[in-house]
């Protein structure tokens, strides 16, 4: 059962819009995440080994966000909402909750644009009010050059089912997740990938990378943002220890690469990394998809 929460706050401004998600604003819904992704980087002792024992519904979300983005549209403030950062809006109990179809309703009145990031194909049941929020949003001024106002990011770490239940246990099946971005694209969203984290020697070898631009490509991806892993912490529900006992239990030809990676460092080589950039850059080229969300 979660936990229901009063909360002070929903609409948090961010300090810098990142290049990728164009975030000016997020929104948190819930606290703590269901899909409980072994990687995932709000891992810790707060919520455990089993997030999904620890998760909450912020009850008095939609009160406060009414008060909070009237004030923003008082003074013309509008701006990507991020959908979301520190959890997934798309949780299996949003389907009883309908707390993130309610803060959309109020993007919506307000005239937010939105960037929606899930690993959830339960996002199709919003389109239609995704749908007026593009015809509808004010673009920040320094956007105005977006054709869109509504970006749909589906989340991978990987298009394998084995490996997804491995590393993501409690996350929609990746081809789930390809269906709903091609359901996405055909009712016209702009909508890509977000392929982090990748899984070094796993996820982030170039048969694999190939295969997932060429299904990201397949199933209406207009763009792809490549990363790979940074690990957390040494206690038991720490992302660095989850992961490691992951890759010792089921491949542990690579423990070694992962101990040499990660036992003295959080994420992976400076070379390692430009590597792998490189090599997701030549199938972004190959599949004409760019690190970045198209402007039409
Ligand atoms: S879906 Fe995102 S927030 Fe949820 S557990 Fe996975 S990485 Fe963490």
């Amino acid at each position: 059962m979660p936990r229901y929460i009063t909360v002070t706050s929903l609409l948090n401004k961010t300090k810098k819009r990142d290049p990728w998600f164009l975030d000016d604003y997020t929104i948190n819904p819930y606290s703590g995440c269901a899909f409980n992704c072994l990687y995932c980087y709000i891992r810790g002792s707060k919520y455990g080994i089993n997030m999904a024992e620890k998760l909450s519904v912020k009850e008095n979300a939609l009160a406060i966000l009414r008060r909070q983005l009237a004030a923003r549209a008082r003074k013309q403030q509008q701006g990507f909402v991020v959908l979301s950062s520190v959890t997934d809006a798309y949780l299996p109990i949003e389907e009883k909750e309908q707390l993130t179809r309610g803060v959309l309703e109020l993007l919506l009145e307000y005239r937010f644009p939105v960037h929606i990031i899930t690993k959830s194909p339960l996002v199709l049941r919003d389109l239609d009010l995704l749908r007026r929020i593009n015809e509808s949003a004010i673009l920040p001024p320094d956007m105005a050059q977006y054709q869109h106002k509504v970006f749909i990011t589906f989340s991978f770490s990987t298009i394998d089912p084995v490996i997804g239940k491995q590393f993501e246990p409690g996350a929609p099946d990746p081809a789930k997740r390809l269906l709903a971005m091609q359901a996405c694209a055909d009712a016209g969203f702009m909508t890509g990938v977000s392929l982090m984290p990748l899984l070094p020697f796993i996820t982030d070898v170039p048969e694999q990378l190939a295969r997932m631009y060429a299904a990201f490509q397949q199933h209406g991806a207009r763009y792809v943002f490549p990363a790979s892993i940074t690990l957390w912490g040494e206690g038991e529900a720490d992302s660095k220890q989850l992961v490691l006992q992951a890759v010792a239990q089921y491949y542990p030809q690579h423990l070694t690469n992962y101990q040499r990676l990660f036992t003295h460092n959080n994420s992976v080589p400076a070379a390692y990394n430009s590597a792998l950039q490189a090599a997701a850059a030549a199938e972004a080229t190959r599949y004409a998809l760019p690190a970045q969300i198209p402007f039409v």
